[in-house]
């Protein structure tokens, strides 16, 4: 079939338009998802910003058609023009702001949808609100991507419903959800506890654009798979909307990536000499966003240093500059030389992970990289920072037992660690006896998703019904009075 013919045969299957929220882990797996429609046979539109370009094609094969539009430039006071991903914020507390401006995109988004071919469905990020509000314009069905997973939405969602954490005396108090009698939560594993005084507003404003157009959405897709909480998504399904659709890994389903970008890494080279010469590396890494201060990454070096394990760290903060932190950086990466690498880049974290020297991973808990790690086999040491990332931990070490936890120097879910709690855990991770029981049980989940991604595995499966049913749903409504406009207006709810 000639690219022409092959191009409407794809408009004839279905038409996809994605369009991801500009921060690395919300975008990374729409950009998966778009490769896993691509290969299904639907044609594929992704929405994106100038300043996002190079990131976005990169991922995406050349039948991906992607559409730049702009983004509001000198809107939030703080935020330099040029700054279009919350990675690049000067500071995570412009992140509402940060938020809240891309309604200024809304104008934009639906002259660019008004050029498109027949849209069948749209998957977009529940950070992009108004979209919902597009899709009910022009008469197809969103799907809502959040990033979380089923546990961390379930729980949120029950806690916050039963007002549950109401009457807690402090932000630290052990309370028993009801719902899941076996899971204890404090204020601080939620975000709230953290928001400070000044942002405040542009939060709670922000949260509830967010709920009220996900409940109105036609469903949501989950980068999970059933079998690793499978008690939470029926949760969802059965007591809140939209319905779930558990169709992850994205980037196991996805299988197509090219690996060739990292080919001559000197930290891929790196851990091949680790690999020959029989060490086991401690993996360390902090996801896109997290900021942690000059006095914490001193802990961290340090807790390196006198845990005496072989590690590979990822840092990306502003405060680890020679030229300008308050310790000795440099003489840091000299004493652990040969042992230690610290990598100040942007890396392929995946491929690190899936790395044969890699035997344990200290994450802030990120979705995205909780999920790479259960699919490398590799276990966690958790060290949640923000967002949901505290839910996520309890997840990892108390659901399903696949990491351990480090120490606070206060026993918080998102307290201060000093070296000698990071290097006491770090032991007990990489050569204690609880590290090799977890390990164990990592790669029996790593074995699930092998099999949920696989044709007839439950990934594989609900995503055959998720096109389905979206391309159908689409071509049910049309013609009846309304269509889509009456599915996502608040009526229904
Ligand atoms: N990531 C990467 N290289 C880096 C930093 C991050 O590939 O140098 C990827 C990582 O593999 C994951 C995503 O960025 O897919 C981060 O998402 P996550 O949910 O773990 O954390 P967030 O950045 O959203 O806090």
């Amino acid at each position: 079939m000639g690219s022409q013919s092959q191009h409407e045969h794809e408009i004839e299957k279905g038409h996809v338009v994605l369009f991801p929220f500009m921060a690395k882990g919300h975008t990374i797996p729409l950009l998966n998802l778009s490769r896993i429609f691509l290969a299904q046979g639907l044609a594929v539109t992704v929405f994106t910003t100038p300043a996002n370009r190079t990131f976005i094609h990169q991922s995406l094969p050349a039948a991906a058609n992607v559409v730049h539009i702009s983004f509001p430039q000198n809107i939030v006071p703080g935020i330099p023009a040029g700054v279009e991903s919350t990675d690049k914020l000067p500071s995570m507390d412009l992140f509402f702001s940060f938020a809240l401006s891309t309604i200024h995109m809304q104008p934009d988004f639906e002259r660019a949808l008004q050029t498109l071919p027949r849209v069948s469905f749209m998957v977009s990020d529940c950070f992009l609100w108004w979209t919902v509000d597009s899709a009910a314009k022009f008469g197809f069905p969103r799907f809502v991507f959040s990033g979380f997973g089923s546990y961390a939405s379930s729980l949120s969602r029950v806690v916050a419903v039963s007002r549950l954490l109401d009457g807690a005396d402090s932000d630290t108090e052990l309370v028993t959800v009801t719902r899941f009698p076996w899971i204890k939560v404090t204020k601080k594993d939620f975000n709230q506890s953290t928001i400070t005084d000044g942002v405040q507003h542009a939060s709670s404003e922000f949260m509830m654009k967010t709920s009220e157009s996900t409940a109105r959405s036609y469903g949501m897709i989950v980068n999970s798979f059933y079998e690793l909480e499978a008690v939470f998504v029926e949760c969802w399904n059965t007591e809140y909307l939209p319905k779930a659709w558990c169709v992850g890994p994205f980037f196991k389903l996805a299988q197509d990536e090219p690996h060739d970008r990292d080919e001559k890494a000197i930290w891929i080279e790196w851990l091949d000499k680790k690999l020959e010469e029989g060490g086991r590396v401690l993996y360390v890494a902090f996801g896109s966003q997290a900021e942690l201060s000059a006095e914490q990454l001193q802990e961290i070096a340090l807790g390196l240093e006198n845990s005496m394990v072989h590690f590979m760290w990822v840092i990306r903060s502003k405060s680890y500059a020679p030229e300008t932190a308050a310790w000795d950086i440099k003489g840091f990466e000299e004493r652990v030389k040969g042992r230690g690498m610290v990598v100040n880049e942007w890396v392929d974290q995946r491929r690190i992970l899936m790395h044969g020297s890699v035997h344990g991973f200290v994450s802030h808990c990120g979705w995205n990289s909780v999920l790479e790690s259960i699919c490398s086999g590799v276990p966690i040491l958790a060290w949640p920072i923000m967002a949901e990332q505290p839910l996520n931990a309890r997840f990892v070490v108390e659901e399903i037992k696949v990491g351990l936890r480090v120490e606070t120097c206060d026993g918080s879910v998102k307290g201060f660690v000093k070296a000698e709690g990071l290097e006491k855990t770090v032991k007990e991770l990489m050569v204690g006896d609880k590290g090799e029981e977890v390990r164990k049980r990592v790669k029996e989940f790593a074995d699930m998703a092998d099999k949920a991604v696989k044709e007839g595995g439950s990934s594989w499966s609900t995503l055959q019904l998720l096109i389905d049913e979206a391309t159908l749903a689409n071509k049910n409504l049309d013609n009846q009075s309304g269509g889509f406009e009456r599915f996502h207006s608040n009526e229904k709810w």
